[in-house]
């Protein structure tokens, strides 16, 4: 059985070659062709000798998931639709600006969280997404984005379609400079493969990103968020949504577990590792829902204690949800209210909702196997 080394950190890699009677130094030599170098052919591998060559391209692969579709919307974002198997898709969103270029990344094929306001949440839960699949969104998105010059000026085949470089905004050589763990699925919920993938993001024979670059963003897994202090510490997020329980346990049906004053406490826990010493909490604004000045006032009091910026998101709407997004007076008044308390609160700029692309428009293919449409509410319940 061939290995597909797209998925192993340097430690994996390591053993790998150990297992081939290789040194150690190799395991960084793999990992620079594979992740910096966007290599997925070992005959390309010149500083190592051809027997070795021939021996991984025996034993392994390097195999990310094959492109499916490839979107620009009007602002630039960018969305690729991913195939990982058994009628299951992905989505992976690039999103250009001025002084930087983020990559959403998924962590799940659907979610099982069923946030009532979330498409991806909607289309249920099929399983969660292996290393190679998660890091191969960000090799994928590297190769794509890297600039025409250093392949040649001519774009390169993938086995569906030619992909034509010429229309990318390109940021010097590293056309993504943050990755967010925000697009389908709750990371926390995959947390082994998660972390692993990141530890790729960061390890400098691979990406290289520092932990400031890298967030992830949680719906609320408390005991999630504390290993993740332990194991990993990148910038957090969390989708906070609204300032009381009776309300976050409607929108956000996790917190039935994990109420707001646990979940808060965890991110007090996790600021003493983080690598920034605030949380952005994530707040979707919702018209007539969480929007109200009283609201903004409640949210203010109940986060005053954690070092925290305000994120917040106007709603976007898909197909077969009733909520409206809030209007742009009743988000600056909201944010007025928090920046009054001293909070510091920002508006998210929708970014690709031509494409679908904006927060929470994900969906992907999804079979879902908790067959949540017809049984949401014994879902809720466990
Ligand atoms: N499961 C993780 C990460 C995925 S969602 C989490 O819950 O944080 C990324 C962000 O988009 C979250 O804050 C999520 O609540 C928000 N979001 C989901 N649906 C949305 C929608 N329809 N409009 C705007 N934001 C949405």
């Amino acid at each position: 059985m061939t290995v597909n080394l797209l998925g192993l950190d340097q430690d994996a890699l390591r053993g790998f070659c150990a297992e081939l009677g290789e040194k150690p130094y190799r395991a960084r030599q793999l990992l620079r062709w594979i992740h910096h170098a966007g290599v997925d052919d070992f005959s390309a591998m010149t500083d190592m000798s051809r027997p070795l060559r021939e021996r991984l391209a025996k034993s392994a692969a390097i195999a990310a998931p094959r492109v499916l579709r490839d979107t620009t919307a009007a602002d630039g974002t960018r969305k690729w639709l991913l195939d990982v198997g058994t009628g299951n898709a992905i989505e992976t969103v690039f999103i250009p600006e001025t002084h930087r270029g983020t990559l959403c990344i998924s962590s799940q094929a659907g979610c099982a969280l069923a946030c009532t306001f979330c498409s991806t949440g909607h289309q249920g839960f099929n399983r969660n997404l292996t290393v190679e699949e998660i890091i191969g969104q960000l090799w994928w998105a590297s190769r794509a984005l890297r600039s025409r010059a250093a392949l040649g000026g001519a774009g390169f085949r993938t086995a569906q379609s030619a992909v034509d470089l010429s229309d990318h905004p390109i940021h010097g050589d590293r056309p993504i400079s943050n990755v967010v763990m925000m697009g389908m699925g709750e990371p926390l919920a995959n947390f082994d493969n998660v972390v692993a993938a990141m530890r790729l993001m960061l390890d400098d024979s691979a990406y290289g990103l520092s932990r400031r670059r890298v967030t992830l963003s949680t719906a609320g897994l408390v005991p999630g968020i504390d290993r993740l202090g332990e194991a990993c510490p990148v910038a957090l997020a969390v989708s906070l949504h609204a300032p009381n329980d009776a309300l976050r346990d409607e929108l956000v049906p996790i917190n039935r577990k994990y109420p707001i004053r646990e979940l808060l406490a965890a991110c007090q826990r996790y600021l003493s590792r983080a690598p920034r010493d605030f949380v952005t909490f994530e707040y979707v604004m919702l018209s007539g829902v969480n929007d109200a000045v009283g609201q903004a006032r409640e949210l203010a009091a109940r986060v005053s204690d954690v070092p925290c910026k305000i994120n917040l998101i106007p709603f976007n709407p898909f197909p077969g949800v009733d909520y409206q997004r809030s209007s742009p007076d009743a988000i600056a008044r909201f944010r007025d209210v928090l920046m009054q308390a001293g909070l510091v609160a920002t508006v998210r700029k929708t970014r690709g909702d031509d494409i679908a692309a904006a927060c929470g428009q994900l969906a992907g293919r999804v079979q879902d196997r908790t067959r949540r449409t017809s049984n949401r509410q014994q879902e809720l319940s466990r």
